[in-house]
């Protein structure tokens, strides 16, 4: 008989482990279980669609149902998984129980819901399904002002979507400066200011006391600073791993909150890392490959590498997961905003007190058309060792996160940085990288007043 392949959760973590694991065999029965209506869809394309840059949701659907069942992958949708019985190698559903012999949890993240009076009113959203969006995409016909609650990545790419549909948007952030989790507050800024110049209000160092309706529906949001009138709030305040259930199972989640796994990714249960049950996606913690503390990624680049690690080991090869630097770009309309590794507040509450640099540069030869500034900053430790990197710019910011990001987890220092050989053609780079700049002003080559981007093309 053929073995049970059973994988909780159709989302970028589940659904690569089925499609792997099919390539190398047929031998295997792979159902896949959600419980939601949609799979296979790209949650990170959602903004786009609102702002109109995507013609439609249905863009964002990756594979249909067909192509999963050509592949012999059972998906059962609007299944939702209400236990796990690992003695007896089953998994228990509102529908039928699965008997498993392997086993993948890939249930993902759930918004948080803040305890706020009032958050339970119609026209508050979270946004963390394609679902949610739909109905987003209705309620935004009858909303003229929108309210953002965090000022985080997922809330201001969503307010620059708003704000394209016409919409007057507010973005509320309980915190000095937006981005705080990822970017520095002189980084933030620059963010910030392009989102004033799109038209986008914001107001920080605020917190939302209550919402307050009219039959059901918001109508206000009361702040410590006064009154808002809004017809539709978004609630962006950060997620949380969905692991309720499979804790009740009595599988165990470390400090995080997120699942404990080994380094092949199997899950823990009673201090003993179980050989068929394995764990991937959002719903994991992981360790930080800078402060090498457990933590948490809510990135969908993060979990199709961990089902990749999860597909090999359910094929045998014994592959391991690494520690992870969160290289991470958000796009917010013209603005590419890329972080990797920790920024100076997250190294500061690591116990590691970063030396930092900053250095602006073009993006292209400085006679080249259509060049932008880039602005980079770079962390390192007393060691010099790097530890994280933030550029904003409107082109040319993700290959420079990529290269940070292989930097940063090989423990390169700025002296090692300051000395790389970079390419060059005008129509997309300067001489010298903006990145070396920010390295040699660390260790005391350049002084800060070799400012770019005159000095920088002073050779081609
Ligand atoms: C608006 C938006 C923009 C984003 N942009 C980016 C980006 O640009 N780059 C990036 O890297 N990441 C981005 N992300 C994050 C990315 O989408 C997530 O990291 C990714 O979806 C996580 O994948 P996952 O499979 O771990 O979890 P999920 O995608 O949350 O999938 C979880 C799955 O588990 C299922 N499930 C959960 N509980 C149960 C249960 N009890 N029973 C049955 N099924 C269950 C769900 O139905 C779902 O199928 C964005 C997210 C959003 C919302």
């Amino acid at each position: 008989m053929k073995k049970k392949l059973v994988i909780i959760g159709a989302g970028p973590a589940g659904l690569p482990v089925a499609s792997q694991v099919r390539k190398e065999t047929k031998d295997i029965e792979i159902t896949v279980l959600s419980d939601r209506n949609y799979f296979s869809y790209s949650p990170c394309g959602i903004p786009f669609v609102v702002s109109g840059m995507i013609k439609s949701f249905d863009n964002l659907i990756m594979r249909t149902p067909k192509h999963y069942e050509d592949m012999a992958i059972s998906i059962k949708t609007n299944t939702r998984v209400t236990g796990i019985d690992t003695e007896k190698q089953v998994v228990i559903t509102n529908k039928d129980n699965y008997p498993y012999d392997i086993l993948v949890i890939a249930t993902g993240v759930k918004p948080f819901v803040p305890n706020i009076p009032g958050i339970d009113l119609e026209g508050i959203y979270f946004m963390y399904s394609l679902e949610e969006a739909i109905e987003v995409e209705r309620a935004l016909k009858n909303s003229n002002t929108i309210t953002i609650v965090g000022g985080g990545a997922i809330g201001l790419e969503m307010a620059y979507a708003f704000k394209k549909r016409n919409k007057d948007v507010i973005v509320i952030e309980r915190s000095p400066h937006i981005m705080g989790s990822i970017l520095d507050p002189d980084m933030s800024l620059i963010v910030e200011e392009y989102l004033i110049s799109m038209g986008i209000t914001f107001l920080k160092d605020t917190q939302v006391i209550e919402f307050e309706g009219e039959k059901g529906k918001v109508t206000t949001v009361i702040t410590n600073e006064g009154k808002i009138k809004t017809d539709m709030v978004l609630v962006s305040v950060g997620v949380r791993p969905n692991v309720e259930m499979v804790v009740e199972s009595g599988i165990e989640r470390g400090v995080t909150g997120g699942l404990i796994t080994d380094s092949c990714l199997r899950v823990r249960k009673n201090g003993i890392f179980l050989p068929n049950v394995f764990a991937c996606g959002n719903c994991i913690e992981v360790i930080d490959g800078v402060t090498f503390r457990p933590t948490l990624s809510a990135l969908g680049s993060t979990a199709v590498r961990q089902a990749l690690t999860v597909a090999e080991n359910i094929l045998g090869t014994n592959t391991v997961y690494t520690p992870i630097v969160s290289p991470g770009v958000s796009i917010i309309g013209e603005l590419e905003i890329g972080a990797v590794g920790v920024n100076s507040k997250r190294a500061i509450q690591n116990g590691i007190f970063p030396r930092e640099s900053m250095a602006k540069g073009l993006t292209r030869a400085r006679y080249f058309p259509k060049g932008e500034i880039i602005t980079v900053k770079i962390l390192v430790d007393k060691n010099f060792r790097l530890i994280g990197s933030q550029i904003i710019s409107k082109e040319g910011v993700k290959g420079r996160i990529d290269s940070m990001s292989f930097m940063i987890s090989r423990g390169v220092t700025a002296h090692q940085l300051s000395l790389i050989e970079t390419s060059y053609v005008p129509p997309i780079s300067s001489v010298i990288d903006p990145l070396t700049i920010a390295a040699r002003k660390l260790i005391g080559i350049t002084r800060d007043k070799f400012t770019l981007p005159d000095s920088m093309d002073n050779t081609t």
